[in-house]
């Protein structure tokens, strides 16, 4: 079965780390390596471009980051670098590997407009106006104030769409998310939330977030943080069935995607540690959803998403 993942944060430790090796790692280091999205079957996996707090506001770590993706992902053979929906075409006939570059928070661009074009042409085609805190374009689900979009993220968001960037809004504060659902002509995703109605997290949607995004015709990518999932002290894969349930009951069947975390998280729910474990997850999933409706969840309807929302050229 093939499989997409659409967030992870690898990016992040081969740029503070310069020892890691995507390709030939050994095991422990990293969630997400070469290797193991082979043995998963992944045609997309989406690399985020996340910057830690202590060097965050700059632009040149994004930079570094854009670099790392090519010289330690795209360098090894059988990954595809996706920029088009061409390009994912001929991940998915040819059996490689596609990968995606997204932004998580926009702080490094110092609200200009000029460099979220650069951005594009970099390569980038998803992308999260914050992270957890507040930045010059909106607020983020953890920042207590609440606030929405500023007079540049309502810019950035307009710019997004008109380049064909994918506006993310997992790490939105609940008023932010609201304005950019008003404000998008196009649909939007969540690459990495949750069900609140089932783990109530400031980091996961409510229903009528989740209602919204299956109006907006975007995508929920259900993710693997613990905490997001359960407040239990063990976190079994179960778990994280029991959102994709609730979403299939809001309507969102065919709006269900998978956004891991890995490399984002430092505690996982159990036997759902790398992408080489993603065969658990399926066999879970066939235990309740038909052959079809599983496929979907672990590909399907993130591949039709994309088909249509990627740049044709
Ligand atoms: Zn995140």
């Amino acid at each position: 079965m093939k499989v997409v993942d659409f967030h992870c944060d690898v990016l992040c430790k081969l740029l503070i780390d310069e020892d890691l090796n995507f390709q030939g790692n050994e095991p422990g280091r990293l969630d997400v390596t070469y290797e193991r999205l082979k043995a998963a079957g992944t045609v997309l996996q989406t690399f985020a471009i996340y910057i830690p707090q202590s060097m965050n506001g700059r632009l040149e770590p994004v930079l570094e980051s854009v670099d790392r993706f090519h010289q330690m992902v795209l360098s090894c053979e059988d990954m595809i670098w996706v920029r088009t929906a061409q390009d994912l075409d001929d991940c998915v006939r040819d059996g490689k590997i596609g990968a995606l570059l997204s932004l998580e928070g926009v702080d490094g661009l110092q609200g200009q407009m000029s460099l979220l074009r650069i951005m594009y042409r970099l390569g980038i085609r998803a992308a999260g106006l914050t992270w957890n805190h507040a930045n010059w374009a909106a607020d983020g689900a953890m920042e207590p104030r609440g606030g929405g979009l500023t007079i540049k993220g309502r810019r950035f968001v307009e710019e997004c769409e008109n380049l064909d960037i994918l506006l993310d809004v997992s790490h939105l504060s609940e008023r932010a998310f609201w304005e950019v659902a008003e404000l998008s002509q196009r649909p939007v995703i969540a690459s990495h939330s949750n069900a609140r109605a089932i783990c109530d997290h400031p980091r996961n949607l409510t229903d009528a977030q989740i209602e919204k995004l299956i109006a907006k015709q975007g995508l929920i990518g259900v993710t693997f943080v613990p905490w997001f999932v359960s407040n239990a002290e063990v976190v079994v894969i179960d778990d994280l069935l029991r959102h994709i349930e609730h979403i299939c009951k809001l309507g969102g069947e065919s709006h269900i995607m998978l956004g891991s975390d890995f490399d984002g998280i430092d505690r996982y729910i159990e036997g759902l540690t790398h992408p080489g474990e993603l065969i658990s997850l399926q066999e879970a999933l066939l235990k309740r959803y038909s052959e079809w409706q599983t496929e979907q969840f672990m590909s399907g309807n993130a591949l039709r998403f994309l088909r249509k929302s990627l740049p044709n050229a």
